[in-house]
């Protein structure tokens, strides 16, 4: 198992890389989602593995059917319901959080202050639908969270050199007021988040970019623009 950890995050949390499961090529071999068409008992096992080497209840993960949008869900009761959204934000103890991707950006979020906690799935339509702007301010109205008190770090995801995109989805980013993340056909996701997070009021101190990316480090960690068919990487954080 290969795990990546923040010191920004005060709290339990990890990264996963693709090392140290049971799944199979093309998910070879630590896959944590059901739904790519990997064998559920080989995921289920990678999960159980996780939450041994991280320290949490496997029956307690609360993870996300991801739909590319900026919804935001709070988990304020233990529940066995998978929520689709993007964005999952708690203050109860023992109760883990999940984000998956495989290329887009996974940010968790931790406020020590108030004792809330996020995970946050930043996908194009994410970062054009400031997900990290709206998941702060749930942790400011619905807990009191402080932004200046929320450390966040951001685990890999695809690079501004691999991320080509289309005209259309460079116009659409100017027109949103993100003209400075287009880098000739390439999208910055970074400068995007960084720029959301600052505007909220959190502190560049306070912020963890891991130095990773999903496709140029390909053998490290799922990448979907590399494969298509493959695995997803997680991201756990729980108080
Ligand atoms: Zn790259």
């Amino acid at each position: 198992m290969q795990l990546y950890r923040s010191k920004r995050l005060k709290t339990k949390h990890l990264f996963t890389s693709r090392k140290g499961g049971v799944s199979k090529p093309p998910y070879d071999s630590f896959n944590l989602a059901y739904h790519v068409g990997d064998r559920r008992g080989d995921v289920v096992i990678n999960h159980k593995l996780l939450a041994a080497e991280a320290g949490y209840d496997f029956k307690k993960l609360i993870f996300m059917n991801q739909i590319h949008s900026n919804k935001v869900v709070v988990i304020d009761e233990e529940s066995f319901v998978i929520p689709s959204c993007d964005a999952l934000v708690t203050n109860l103890i023992d109760t883990p959080l999940m984000v998956m991707s495989a290329d887009c950006a996974p940010l968790l979020l931790h406020d020590a202050v108030c004792g809330v906690i996020a995970a946050v799935h930043v996908g194009r339509a994410g970062a054009f639908g400031n997900i990290a702007g709206r998941v702060i301010r749930t942790m400011q109205e619905r807990y009191g969270s402080d932004p200046t008190d929320i450390h966040a770090a951001i685990g890999a995801r695809i690079c501004t050199q691999c991320y080509e995109v289309s005209d259309k989805e460079l116009a659409e980013a100017e027109a949103l007021g993100y003209g400075f993340a287009c880098r000739e056909n390439h999208l910055d996701i970074d400068a995007i988040l960084m720029y959301q997070l600052l505007a909220c009021g959190c502190k560049e101190e306070n912020m963890d970019f891991l130095p990773h990316c999903s496709r140029c480090e390909n053998k490290s960690f799922f990448s979907y623009r590399a494969e298509k068919v493959t695995g997803r990487n997680a991201a756990v954080i729980v108080l």
